[in-house]
């Protein structure tokens, strides 16, 4: 097979010494794809004005008011976060500040919903940027998880040998879903004690939607290839899958076909690229890599395993990384004594958590000053409470 080489354009390379610098929101090529009912006068604000009127907002709120950010948000959003973290640490973090009236979720949609399952009933979460979605979770829309559900019952007769696993890059109804199914939550540093937890309790799990952290989890326990299968959510409803009766009969674990379009990216030639560069590269990648990619590495785990695992590192240590590249910025500006650089040489930003554009904090900041919540993210009770089933059965495994 021919490999072809990527050549990325210098304004494109995944470049991990450089921060992002803000330009006006109107000229974000991007821009007409994002949430477009943003005040008109905040479409053309430059950095220096934006970086004023977040502070003098967030001063004006002040205990009322706490700032997430996503390891992946872009660094000129980045700057106002109270708490860094992953999605479930964000989430936990907010539900533990019961004197924030508002959760400011500067990351994803499936991420402020996951703040609002978890935090009170007097707290109040805002997404900056509505647009702000996450690819893996689209695709999982909750007909096809429900369609397959159906398809599954059919095959065997009932769903009782069957656990439904959802990672937490979900949309709150399917963690919802999986607590009223007898299933569970995952992230991506708990979930080879929550599919063992699943196994205890049936033949096999419908996993979804990450089919890599399913199947690297599943490899590092010892499951066989042969043992998973792969549900193609795309076909027709009928199509089971388009798996055959035998392919399901045998899986002890059916993954569904959904990645993250940044991991997804990641290859075995940009590994081998690397180790052929710098002979003593260590390579850490997130494990929604694919399997070739987490088998290749030295290392694989969440982003806070990764995190650690470069600052861990010793001196003059050499770490190539394979996950989004605003993480890697950070680590590399954090980890000076080392050389830290992103696996993926063309662009490997989130594109979505990009849309976090700085005018939309700037605007939903200040309206909330001003005592007006734009931009909520509202769960409805009955999902919160089957979601929160999930979550608490996550989180006696943790
Ligand atoms: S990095 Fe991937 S999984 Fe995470 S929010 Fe972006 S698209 Fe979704």
């Amino acid at each position: 097979m021919t490999t072809i080489e990527a050549t990325p354009l210098p304004q494109l390379q995944c470049e991990s010494d450089v921060g992002i610098e803000t330009i006006p929101l109107a000229s974000e090529g991007a821009f007409a794809g994002w949430q477009t009912d943003i005040p008109e006068r905040y479409r053309g604000l430059g950095g220096a004005e934006l970086v004023e009127r977040v502070r003098a907002a967030r001063a004006a709120l002040g205990a009322r008011a706490v700032v997430l950010g996503h390891h992946y948000q872009r660094e000129d959003v980045i700057q106002f976060a109270d708490r860094r973290g992953d999605s479930f640490d964000l989430a936990r973090y907010a539900a533990s500040h019961p004197e924030s009236e508002y959760i400011v979720f500067c990351g994803v949609h499936f991420m402020a919903e996951a703040a609002d399952i978890l935090s009170g009933p007097h707290q109040q979460v805002v997404l900056p940027n509505l647009a702000a979605g996450c690819s893996m979770a689209d695709m999982a829309a909750q007909p096809d998880v429900l369609g397959a559900w159906r398809e599954l019952a059919a095959e065997f007769g009932g769903t009782e040998e069957i656990v439904p696993v959802t990672y937490m890059n979900s949309a709150a109804a399917l963690k919802a879903f999986c607590g009223e199914h007898g299933g569970v939550v995952c992230t991506s540093s708990n979930a080879a004690s929550v599919l063992a937890w699943a196994l205890e309790r049936g033949r096999r799990i419908f996993f979804f939607p990450d089919q890599h952290l399913g199947r690297n989890t599943a490899h590092a326990m010892g499951i066989p290839e042969q043992e998973m299968a792969l549900w193609n959510w795309r076909l027709p409803p009928g199509s089971r899958g388009g798996l055959s009766g035998d392919e399901l009969r045998r899986s002890r674990l059916i993954l569904w076909e959904g990645h993250c379009s940044v991991h997804q990216r990641f290859s075995l030639t940009q590994v081998e690229r690397a180790r052929g560069r710098h002979p003593d590269v260590r390579v850490v990648v997130h494990p929604e890599c694919r399997a070739e990619v987490v088998r290749a590495a030295d290392a694989v785990g969440s982003t806070a395993y990764i995190a650690r695992y470069v600052r861990e590192a010793p001196a003059g240590a050499v770490l190539a990384v394979g996950t989004e590249i605003n993480l890697v910025s950070r680590l590399a500006g954090e980890n000076p004594e080392k050389t830290v650089f992103c696996l993926d040489p063309v662009v490997c930003p989130c594109s979505t958590m990009y849309r976090v554009h700085p005018a939309y904090l700037a605007w939903v900041m200040e309206e909330l000053a001003e005592g007006r919540v734009v931009n909520r993210i509202e769960v409805p009770e009955r999902e919160k409470e089957h979601a929160r089933v999930a979550l608490r059965r996550m989180l006696q495994l943790a």
